[in-house]
């Protein structure tokens, strides 16, 4: 009874939503949070209202990277309100239910499903163009949520070029297969270094794991993100793009033409 009150309440909420998507990853530390992160700015950018949000129980990372750590939940009555990153960037993150940003979140399956359940209840949106939803790596119980709970849910997968990665992304997309949840394309990130000495580009991990991977699933390749030294001084100081290459951000753009395509 209380399930279908919640979906019914699940569905008003993301009615005005037109595309949500959830951004996944075979692996933990490819970049998913930076590349959603990224997807939702860039998008914004762009003149597109867009929501962001956090579900990693385990490791939110996208309040971090948008310089809101710390933030309480904003809660009024029974619904939670976004913070705005800018005018149409909204972000909630369930590091708003820790009580100390460094806390770990000790909790069984059956309590992660039932508090993504509850967020995605609450959190009061309002009309969206765009829901970008950063999981945790993997096919565990949060894109499994995700991916049952939000109906018309569509999966960007996030990789790095190395065979180890690539393994676990076919995996990702197996998971989507099996869950019927449809796959918008594959993103290569730290995908090369373009050497600010010499000018050449050095393939780090590897490239083109990522484009041989969608080819062979017959799925999009959304394009390729370089290794960007500022992407990291970026993402701890919590400002999303400034410190970007030109480089990585005229991929970045690429990236969101492709998924706007
Ligand atoms: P995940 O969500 O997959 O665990 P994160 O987005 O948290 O990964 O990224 C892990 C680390 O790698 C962060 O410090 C981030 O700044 C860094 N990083 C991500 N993408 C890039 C990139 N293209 N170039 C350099 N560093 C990156």
């Amino acid at each position: 009874q209380h399930a279908k009150a919640q979906d019914q309440q699940i569905t008003r909420f993301l009615e005005n939503v037109d595309h949500k998507i959830l951004v996944m990853s075979g692996k933990g530390g490819v970049g998913k949070s930076t590349v959603a992160t990224s997807l939702a700015v860039f998008l914004g950018n762009q003149g597109y209202t867009v929501g962001l949000l956090d579900v990693d129980v385990h490791g939110p990372s996208v309040a971090g990277l948008l310089g809101l750590t710390g933030l309480p939940l904003n809660t009024i009555g029974t619904q939670i309100q976004p913070y705005y990153y800018t005018d149409n960037v909204k972000v909630v993150s369930i590091q708003g239910l820790l009580k100390q940003p460094d806390d770990p979140l000790i909790w069984r399956g059956p309590m992660k499903i039932g508090i993504i359940r509850q967020f995605l209840a609450e959190v009061n949106w309002g009309p969206l163009d765009f829901l970008i939803i950063d999981s945790p790596p993997g096919t565990g119980d949060e894109p499994l949520t995700v991916a049952q709970t939000i109906t018309g849910c569509q999966a960007v997968v996030v990789t790095t070029p190395q065979e180890i990665a690539l393994a676990d992304v076919r995996k990702s997309i197996q998971f989507c297969q099996t869950v019927k949840m449809p796959v918008l394309g594959i993103i290569e990130n730290m995908s090369g270094f373009v050497c600010p000495s010499c000018g050449n580009t050095h393939a780090i991990f590897k490239s083109g794991g990522g484009e041989k991977t969608a080819a062979k699933y017959h799925l999009p390749f959304l394009g390729q993100l370089p290794i960007d030294p500022g992407v990291v001084t970026a993402g701890d100081a919590g400002q999303s793009l400034d410190t970007l290459t030109s480089h990585t951000k005229t991929q970045m753009q690429e990236i969101v033409s492709q998924l706007l395509h």
